[in-house]
Order: structure tokens, then C-alpha cells, then sequence
């Protein structure tokens, strides 16, 4: 709970992004509504908005990502910000700098907003804990424990394509939840818009289990799918395993994996998700990964403007919502 916290400032108001764990749903569905504002003022074609202007945003990514940095680069960069990319390979990082002087060092170049991915559980609420004044965190992931605008871009293309009503809703998610900081957003998220059932499933050993009463959990993907609206597939977080740990591909995919038949047990009209990068043939087959059903390139564009609507509130001038 302790990032939930040091995400506010001493007047309630947000001040970072780390989590979305007890965020309260008012501030949530605010964070949807200026993205959906922020969709429609640029009508979905590249243009610019003047809300970050003389702003410098540091992407500064300690993992791999694909899609997470270039989306907030491109983001910031939508807003008129100025965009860094901190190349940690080719950084002092490799000389052994510690994260902390890093931070303190691009500071000291009046960078306002760093964007953080780093292995380590916490690495972001760390660096917001010793952040200068005016100077916002997010979250890019870290860990297993959060990737809080993955969660809103997930709450987003749902709310997109099931409407508003959460609790007439069914989820499921499925795969390696207990190293998945995705899950862990969709569960805080998806439980604060009041969905109606939320279940996981995955194989036993990649289940945690203080998941709560209000989840179900299973390890029978057929039973999980029966008449669900949403689907979330998860990738195993190899990297975060040890190599004994990690599932046969084959027979993962022959127990896990969502294929045609199976998404058949899902309501007709149900939605698959996957927050990338898929691992095709493991826990998602082509042939539903490229349906009808998938709005995984969906979810790619709404993380645009929902982290468009995250560093507008964080550092942005004037209000965007109307
Ligand atoms: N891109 C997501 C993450 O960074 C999901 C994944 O890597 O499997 O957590």
C-alpha cells in the first residue's frame, strides 16, 4: 500500500503514478475520460497539442519494452514535450551509478517527468520518494508488482467496446499471474470500476495466492471461459523464473493456450486482450490473436492517449478534460 500512498501529494492530489491499488474509481474514470477527450481532439491522426509544452520528459527504461517506451514517447512528444530516451546500455549505469544519482543527475538538467521500468519491485515509488519538487514518477512497470497505465489503456478498451457498465461484466485472466505486474493492474482496476466477476486462472504454480474471496481462481481454463466477456491473456515471464521453473511451451499451450475451440466457450461476442509481447503458439494460438475477437492492436493505440492523459494530469497545463 505504501506506493499507493507516495503517489499523492499532502493536498490528496496525484502527484505520481505508481499504482493503481486503491486509487480511488472517481480519479480512474477522470485518467479515461481526459484520454477519451485527448482521442477525440486529434481524431486519431498525429497532431500536436501545446499541454506539455517547455516540459521534458525522461523515459528511462532498465528492462526491455517495445511498446510501453515508444508509446510515452510518442505520447510526450503529441504534447509538445521534449522526449529523452536514456540509453541504459550505453549509460554510467554500466559504471556503476546508482539509480538515485541518475535520477539526480538528469534533475539537475530540469527534466520534469521521468518515466521508470525497472526489474526491481518498488524502483519507481524509490525514486518518487527522493523526487525533487515538481518532479513526477511513472510507473512504467516494475517487477512483478504494477503497470498501472497498462491497466488503465486495459480498463479503457474495455470500457470502449463494453460500454460503461462494469459490473454487468465477466473477466478472465489467464496465465502466469503470479509474475505478471498486468494482472496485478487489471485486478486493481478492474475491482474499483466494480466489474461484475473477475476470475484468474493459470497453472497452480503461477498462481499467488492472497489473490482475496472476491476472485475465483482455477486451473481449468474451460471452466474460467464459460461465459466471459473479456479474455486476458498473459505471457510467461520467463526472465522472471528459474529455468527449471519455466512450462514446456508444447504442453503449456495444450493446457493454457487459447485457441479457437476454446474462446468458442466464451460469450460470442467476448473481447481477447494481450498486453504484448505474445508469445504465438504458447499462450495464444494465430488464429485468435488475428480474429475478430482480438483488440490487441486496439489496446497498442489507447495506450497512447490514456498516457497522453496520464502526463498531461501529472505535469500538464490547464484542463484537458472538457
Ligand atoms: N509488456 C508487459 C510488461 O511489461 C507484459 C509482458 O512483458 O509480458 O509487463
Amino acid at each position: 500500500m505504501s506506493a499507493a500512498r507516495a503517489q499523492f501529494d499532502e493536498a490528496g492530489r496525484l502527484r505520481h503514478l505508481l499504482t493503481l491499488e486503491a486509487m480511488p474509481p472517481r480519479l480512474i474514470l477522470e485518467l479515461l475520460d481526459t484520454a477519451a477527450a485527448l482521442a477525440a481532439a486529434t481524431g486519431g491522426k498525429v497532431k500536436k497539442l501545446p499541454l506539455l509544452r517547455g516540459r521534458t520528459v525522461v523515459n528511462l527504461f532498465f528492462e526491455p519494452s517495445t511498446r510501453t517506451r515508444t508509446s510515452f514517447e510518442l505520447a510526450a512528444s503529441r504534447l509538445s514535450a521534449e522526449v529523452v530516451n536514456f540509453d541504459v546500455a550505453q549509460s554510467s549505469t554500466t559504471k556503476g551509478e546508482t539509480v538515485l544519482d541518475t535520477l539526480r543527475t538528469l534533475e539537475a538538467m530540469h527534466c520534469d517527468l521521468f518515466v521508470v521500468r525497472h526489474r526491481e519491485n518498488g524502483t519507481p515509488e524509490y525514486l518518487a520518494r527522493h523526487a525533487g519538487p515538481g518532479v513526477a514518477i511513472v510507473n512504467a512497470g516494475d517487477g512483478n508488482h504494477a503497470h498501472p497505465t497498462q491497466g488503465l489503456l486495459d480498463a479503457y478498451t474495455i470500457r470502449h467496446h463494453k460500454g460503461p457498465e462494469f459490473g454487468r461484466l465477466r473477466v478472465a485472466i489467464v496465465g502466469d499471474i503470479a509474475h505478471s505486474r498486468v494482472a496485478r493492474s487489471a485486478i486493481h482496476v478492474l475491482t474499483a470500476l466494480g466489474v461484475g466477476e473477475l476470475r484468474v486462472c493459470g497453472p497452480a504454480a503461477l498462481l499467488p495466492r492472497d489473490l482475496g474471496p472476491a476472485i475465483a481462481v482455477s486451473s481449468d481454463l474451460d471452466a474460467i471461459l464459460d461465459g466471459v466477456d473479456v479474455v486476458m491473456m498473459l505471457r510467461l515471464q520467463r526472465e522472471r523464473m528459474r529455468e527449471t521453473e519455466v512450462p514446456d511451451a508444447a504442453d503449456y499451450h495444450a493446457r493454457y493456450g487459447l485457441d479457437r475451440r476454446r474462446l468458442a466457450l466464451a460469450r460470442p461476442d467476448a473481447i481477447v486482450m494481450h498486453p504484448g509481447p505474445m508469445n504465438r503458439g504458447v499462450e495464444i494460438a494465430s488464429e485468435v490473436a488475428d480474429g475478430p475477437q482480438s483488440v490487441i492492436l486496439d489496446q497498442v493505440s489507447n495506450g497512447l492517449v490514456v498516457r497522453m492523459a496520464v502526463m498531461a494530469r501529472l505535469v500538464g497545463a490547464g484542463n484537458v478534460a472538457g
